[in-house]
């Protein structure tokens, strides 16, 4: 943990995105949805500090992003509704088509 982590220079335990290297305020110690400065995604690319990245202490980001298995059973759901709709409209061209051809 960083918090048992003794040292003298405290921009070691300061975490920062990875991206740019940002770790002010803004940051709030990794805890933001994003950069403040280049708007990178802590979520998917959790802010380290230099601790962490060198491996002197073990990764625990309090905010380590779980998978939700209902999320891809949503995505699913959603594409099967996506392509129902789609072929729904394509029977509704292909009448209309043939209704104008046929007069
Ligand atoms: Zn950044």
């Amino acid at each position: 943990m960083l918090s048992t982590t003794r040292t003298i220079d405290q921009r070691l335990l300061r975490r920062r995105c990875l991206a740019c290297g940002y770790d002010g305020a803004l940051l709030r110690n990794g805890l933001a949805p994003r950069c403040a400065r280049c708007g990178c995604d802590l979520g998917r690319r959790p802010a380290r500090s230099y601790v962490e990245m060198e491996g002197i202490e073990g990764i625990a980001h309090p905010r380590s992003r779980q998978r939700d298995p209902n999320v891809e059973v949503q995505l699913v759901h959603r594409w099967v509704a996506f392509m129902f709709l789609v072929m729904f409209g394509l029977v509704i061209v292909i009448y209309l088509s043939a209704a104008a051809f046929s007069v």
